[in-house]
């Protein structure tokens, strides 16, 4: 048995859907289960919807659930034709619309989106795709079942990052998912023990998907998405970014948690435990071999920058204790605020008189920085971005640090070495560098990439003649997409 995760942008319209069941076709063997997320940026859409409704936005809130219902309609009939399939699909897509708009209608009345009706509300991209998925396969001749990924995945009541109740899952996978059959699930969803809807937090397909493999003893869980796998860098930012061919668990997850957003960094634990391979694979580009990872990391790498990792929307926090010295006893009452308020930090060394902090602008809530102003002085630098190196031991090779601080140094970008672990080290940069840091890092470190990591760029890999002398100018021209989530 496989697991075969797919992403927004490779089940965003009819097109990329068909495209998702030749590939399923071609596996039918290995016995899959398909997990997929909302289409395209359904999500981020119906959390807009909701929003508007709460503030008092009714109208255009209904204007654009209009235009949500539409675009699923006519994808959903780009699919099937108008055979009888197709109505009955279209039946069933009306019904969850009446149930939404139910919803939302409450949230208009209330002005109040709770937690609980968020993840209600975000729940139906996911419910809505594996019921248009199902048809699709089914439309192919493959014998597909859907299942209601709210009858599987219990999690606790964290409503907007739930926390999977494993023994539940594992049980209610085993028994509810075909061993003969095509079982599709929407990924990202999940339910209390008492049936109230929870979402496991943004981009959290992977992590269903991840669950499900290690439920069910998967040999592999693949990740479908619209890179050819884990690159040196986001394309984004790094148009020259060379893909991996292979990493470990443990630097994977690494840097899913420093900001490469192409695997949750959940994705991993669940994994791990079994040594299951997570393939990351392009469903745009079928011919790529993807990025293997698995429990080891080639020996070559030791000491060796393996990708670079880009984090915006960052806030360095000063904080002082008033009238004192940094203490350990001042250390742990901060440290207790950040835990209980749910916030992740990357802490700068400490100094006598303060210490700093790296945050994510979002987490600082009023409420947070009212207790947090109770008890210390605080000074915030908005407008940061964090940029991560990170590979096995790359930090223990000195070496490294000294070429990334010596290529950032002419940039002028208030470049600050920040945390660092055995296996990575971090700059905290403005955040309107952080493009040109992240490119002059990559050059430095990925100029060369070895054929035996990495997949070299295929734009970049083709020297092309410029007046008559070898140049490296990309055969294509590459722009960097500023736009991080
Ligand atoms: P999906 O919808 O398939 O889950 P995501 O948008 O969540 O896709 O993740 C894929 C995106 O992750 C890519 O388009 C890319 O911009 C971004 N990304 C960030 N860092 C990396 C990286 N190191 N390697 C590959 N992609 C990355
Ligand atoms: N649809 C969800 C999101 O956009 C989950 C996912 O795509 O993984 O966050
Ligand atoms: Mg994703």
């Amino acid at each position: 048995m496989i697991v075969m995760k797919f992403g927004g942008s490779s089940v965003e319209s009819a097109k990329a859907i068909q495209r998702v069941a030749s590939i399923v076709e071609k596996e039918l063997d290995r016995n899959p289960v398909v997990v997929v997320s909302a289409m395209g940026k359904t999500t981020d859409r119906l959390l807009s919807i909701a929003q508007m409704c709460a503030a008092g936005k009714r109208e255009y809130a209904f204007w654009e659930l209009m235009r949500l219902r539409e675009f699923h309609g006519r994808e959903a009939s780009a699919c099937l034709g108008s055979m009888g399939p197709a109505k009955r699909l279209d039946q069933a897509l009306c019904r969850h619309f009446e149930e939404l708009e139910q919803l939302l209608n409450l949230v208009a009345e209330e002005k109040a989106l709770t937690p609980v009706r968020s993840d209600a509300v975000l729940s139906f991209g996911e419910r809505l795709s594996s019921l248009i998925v199902t048809a699709a396969l089914q439309h192919r001749d493959i014998d597909a079942v859907h299942l209601d990924a709210r009858a599987a995945i219990i999690t606790d009541d964290h409503h907007t990052c739930a926390v999977p109740r494993f023994v539940e899952t594992n049980a209610l996978l085993r028994r509810r998912v075909s061993r003969e059959k095509v079982t599709v699930m929407g990924g990202f969803i999940g339910s209390t023990e008492d049936g109230v809807t929870t979402t496991l937090g943004r981009g959290g397909s992977d992590y269903s998907a991840a669950i499900a493999g290690a439920a069910l003893a998967a040999e592999e869980i693949q990740i479908w998405t619209d890179v050819d796998g884990i690159l040196t860098c986001d394309p984004r930012v790094v148009p020259a970014a060379h893909c991996l061919k292979g990493v470990s668990y443990i630097e994977a997850e690494q840097m899913a948690r420093a900001g490469a957003r192409v695997l949750h960094p959940a994705t991993v634990l669940p994994a791990i435990r079994q040594r299951i391979p997570i393939v990351i694979r392009n469903s745009r580009n079928e011919f790529a071999a993807g990025t293997r990872i698995t429990g080891d990391c080639a020996r070559t790498c030791e000491g060796e920058v393996l990708s670079i990792a880009c984090k915006a929307g960052m806030t360095l926090m000063h904080v002082r204790p008033p009238h004192m010295h940094v203490n350990s006893e001042f250390g742990r009452t901060i440290w207790e605020i950040l835990q209980e308020s749910g916030i992740t930090f990357e802490l700068i060394s400490p100094a006598m008189r303060e210490f700093s902090l790296v945050v994510e602008s979002a987490a600082l809530t009023p409420e947070f920085l009212t207790r947090l102003g109770s008890l210390a002085e605080t000074e915030i630098e908005n407008g940061r971005a964090l940029i991560t190196l990170i590979g096995r031991n790359a930090t223990r090779n000195t070496l490294n640090v000294v070429r990334a601080s010596q290529r950032l140094a002419p940039l002028n970008c208030g470049a600050m070495l920040t945390c660092c672990t055995d296996s990575r080290f971090a700059f905290i940069v403005d955040t309107k560098s952080l493009e040109p840091a992240a490119n002059a890092l990559h050059e430095e470190f990925f100029s060369h990439p070895d054929p035996a990591t990495f997949v070299r760029n295929r734009y970049i890999s083709a020297p092309v003649k410029v007046t008559g002398r070898e140049s490296t100018v990309p055969a294509t021209v590459l722009r960097a997409t500023p736009a991080l989530r």
